[in-house]
């Protein structure tokens, strides 16, 4: 294979088509697929809704960028916000996460006036700068933009009180424009923090004119098991990013969503993103949207996740392994020894596609659409990588 690919220690496995909850490889190799993109698969690949919506669009023949204001983005635009929780009531267009990221830092510098943005320790939140400076994604080799705090992610209820008060500390200087997190700290191992955590974390931040800013860009439609993971708290954020599953890995296009007081403040900010809800991506969005809500994949996802959950719990009685845990379809399974690539490569020669959050993780989020038979499937897979 020629080596001209920049690539970040990829595995080699050459996949060259799907279909609902599998992958093939270019041997023809099957693969029940529980990482999807990394969050990103919702109503099965190849599916034939979503084809049919891609084609038709392709017809048409058409891109229009952002610099011309079109009723479809304003359609879309509507539906988002109308799916949201809370008060979110306008939508800018983004090309993905990082992207989506990027403009929640922005929005919030400008609506406050304030610089500093606070974020958990250990979480990501994408590759671009900005976005790299509030998670995790500096490997030494750069420096990290200024302005971002970060508190250690709390593991249990007694850190959870420590993480409160390093961040009420934090907030009480008064220049701190937002808190920005995942509601469930997905690409850290899929940590759910408990029921008090970020109604605390939502007081403090209106209690000090601190923005609540929640990065949904893989835990949005449905992945949690509600439309957007913000829900399992009642939480009303100022600002929500979404990305990954709004697309179902058939597009390339993000959103990020403010109240209409951060949008006031903030409208100005110059965004005009080329293929920002290109008509391509846009049409194949909108089509994973209404499958989404029509066919109630999030319910689906809660109760097929719950399922997957139960079936996996059992292994907590080996020596090996520390925990299972999850919500919706975000799962992990925390063992005490660094074994997680190997359990990884065990699943791949087996047939099921998942992949690893740190050395002693492994991490699953399978598609929304995922049966209850299938789940069964692939936790049996797991089961007998890890000898149980
Ligand atoms: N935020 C979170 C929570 C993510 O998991 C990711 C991607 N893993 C991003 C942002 C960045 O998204 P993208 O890769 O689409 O830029």
């Amino acid at each position: 294979m020629a080596k001209h690919l920049a690539d970040y220690g990829s595995s080699p496995i050459d996949f060259v088509r799907g279909r609902g909850s599998y992958l093939f490889d270019k041997r023809g190799k099957k693969y029940l697929d529980f990482q999807t993109g990394w969050c990103v698969e919702t109503v099965g690949w190849r599916n034939a809704e979503m084809a049919e919506a891609i084609c038709a669009q392709a017809h048409e023949g058409l891109h229009v960028p952002p610099w011309f204001r079109v009723e479809r983005h304003e359609r879309f635009a509507s539906r988002l916000v109308k799916l949201a929780p809370g008060k979110l009531n306008r939508a800018f267009r983004a090309c993905s996460g990082s992207e989506a990221v990027e403009l929640a830092i922005k929005a919030a510098r400008t609506a406050t006036g304030k610089h500093v943005i606070v974020s958990i320790d250990g979480v990501y939140h994408g590759h671009t700068y900005g976005a790299a400076s509030v998670g995790n994604a500096f490997d030494g080799s750069l420096t990290p933009c200024d302005g971002f705090l970060k508190v250690r992610m709390p593991k249990c209820q007694r850190q959870e009180m420590e993480t409160l008060s390093a961040l009420e500390e934090i907030f009480r200087r008064g220049d701190v424009a937002a808190f920005l997190s995942e509601p469930v700290w997905t690409n850290a191992g899929c940590f759910i923090p408990s029921t008090n955590f970020y109604p605390t974390v939502q007081a403090l931040c209106r209690k000090y004119g601190v923005l609540l800013a929640m990065d949904e860009v893989a835990t949005c439609m449905g992945r949690c098991g509600r439309m957007f993971a913000s829900e399992l708290w009642g939480l009303e954020p100022d600002i929500l990013c979404m990305g990954k599953s709004l697309t179902g890995g058939y597009a390339t296009l993000a959103a990020t969503l403010v109240t209409e007081q951060v949008f006031q403040k903030a409208r100005r900010i110059p965004y005009q993103p080329t293929f920002g809800w290109a008509f391509q991506d846009l049409a194949a969005v909108e089509k994973n949207v209404e499958i989404i809500v029509r066919d109630r994949l999030d319910k689906n996802a809660a109760e097929v996740g719950a399922y997957l959950l139960a079936q996996l719990k059992p292994l907590e009685a080996l020596k090996k392994v520390k925990e299972v845990r999850g919500v919706g379809m975000v799962l992990a399974v925390k063992f005490r020894l660094p074994i997680a690539s190997l359990i990884v490569a065990k699943c791949y020669r087996n047939g099921l596609v998942l992949e690893s959050t740190d050395p002693k993780t492994i991490f699953l989020s399978p598609m929304l659409s995922l049966t209850q038979k299938e789940a069964k499937m692939g936790a049996n897979i797991i089961k007998q990588a890890c000898g149980a």
